[in-house]
């Protein structure tokens, strides 16, 4: 049993049972499943759990064996979808160590989202030492080069009952899944789909917190934008379909002409790690950065003027990705000439090469596990 206690600061921590798989992954497996491991297809051998019921709080606290949930058919989380989740990497140092990007900010996201979704807030150090250890026990994992460990954690409403209500219990577990270069040769420019029949989020919704919710949403979109041979949905503001909002799964951000960025303000939209270390990168570089509505109109007119320059989209998964392209039922444009922009590659390459510690960390934004 993990056996909880309060810090002397008043926050709750946990101490977490691990309990090594006994029959773990061999080297030679594990090395051919590091091949080629694509994204979100291979796991690690552990998982972290700490379990929630009313009047307990959060306790049995364990790192063990990846092992599938058994779940009553009448598990709140399948009807109501009370759930949530995050994402970040573990980087694989060239002095061999480990660092994490902000987990303190995946951490208090986490808790936003709960608040959001009536769950139980998992404690900001519970959440990282959840990461920590998880990363510690499968660090064998975290492939080298341009790859690195793609961690998951998330949280689920356990309760066994059907009344519509906050449930009584909650699992949160954190997996890990390790994912090559994401782009062999350097990003290659998407092209996005205008999504003119479908929002992402409304004011008041849930728009601005990472919940399953919001993909299940997002996915006849992207469906949508597939069938016109894109690669990605954009979606527009949910009242005059006019504000660029961002994608299914990463925020957008928008270059010009004078060296200026702009990317739409937060509200609808989920604030992106990614986003947030990018605008912070570029005004120490000196940029302009604007959060302010950019309209689909003004954009295509922007792209034919010569206005816009580049456009990006950004979050963990593959840091930046230039918009090579955007359709629209009213017409398609190219950006940049459909190539990667200069200023999406040099953030990009600022923002990698402080994750992977090539680069000093003026911002306190890594974590060494190991
Ligand atoms: C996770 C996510 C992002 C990107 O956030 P990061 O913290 O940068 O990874 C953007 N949009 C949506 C809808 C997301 O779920």
């Amino acid at each position: 049993m993990g056996v909880s206690f309060d810090k002397a600061d008043g926050s709750l921590w946990l101490n977490f049972d691990v309990q090594p798989k006994a029959d773990a992954t061999s080297d030679a497996d594990r090395a051919d499943k590091l091949k080629d491991p694509g994204f979100g297809r291979v796991f690690t051998d552990h998982m972290a759990i700490v379990r929630y019921s009313a009047g307990k709080g959060w306790h049995s606290a364990r790192v063990e064996s990846r092992a599938n949930f058994p779940l009553d058919p009448a598990t709140a989380v399948l009807h109501y979808a009370q759930e949530i989740f995050e994402g970040l990497k573990a980087y694989r140092r060239e002095d061999g160590g480990v660092n994490l990007f902000r987990p303190d900010a995946n951490a208090r996201r986490f808790r936003n989202s709960a608040d959001r979704m009536a769950m139980a807030p998992v404690p900001e150090a519970v959440f990282i030492e959840a990461v920590e250890q998880l990363v510690q026990i499968d660090r064998a994992w975290i492939p080298g080069g341009e790859g690195s460990l793609y961690i998951r954690p998330f949280m689920i409403a356990n309760e066994v009952f059907l009344g519509v209500k906050p449930s009584s219990e909650y699992i949160f577990a954190v997996i890990a899944s390790p994912v090559g270069s994401y782009f062999k040769g350097g990003p290659a420019p998407v092209s996005i789909w205008v999504s003119e029949n479908y929002t992402r989020a409304a004011v008041g919704g849930t728009g601005a917190v990472k919940c399953g919710g919001n993909y299940a949403a997002s996915l006849r979109a992207q469906a949508e934008a597939i069938e016109r041979g894109c690669d990605q949905v954009v979606f527009l503001d949910p009242n005059e379909h006019r504000n660029v909002e961002e994608l299914g799964g990463m925020n957008v951000f928008f270059v010009f002409e004078d060296g200026s960025l702009s990317t739409p303000p937060l509200g609808t939209i989920l604030p992106g790690i990614t986003r947030d270390s990018i605008i912070a990168l570029a005004r120490e570089a000196g940029k302009t950065v604007r959060e302010e509505a950019y309209s689909i109109d003004q954009w295509r007119a922007d792209a034919a003027s010569g206005k816009l320059k580049e456009a990006f989209a950004c979050g963990t998964a593959a840091v930046i990705s230039p918009i090579g392209k955007v359709c629209s039922a009213k017409g398609d444009f190219t950006i940049n000439g459909g190539a990667a922009g200069d200023v999406a590659m040099g953030l990009r390459k600022k923002l990698v090469d402080i994750q992977y510690g090539r680069a000093a960390d003026t911002h306190n934004w890594i974590k060494k596990v190991l």
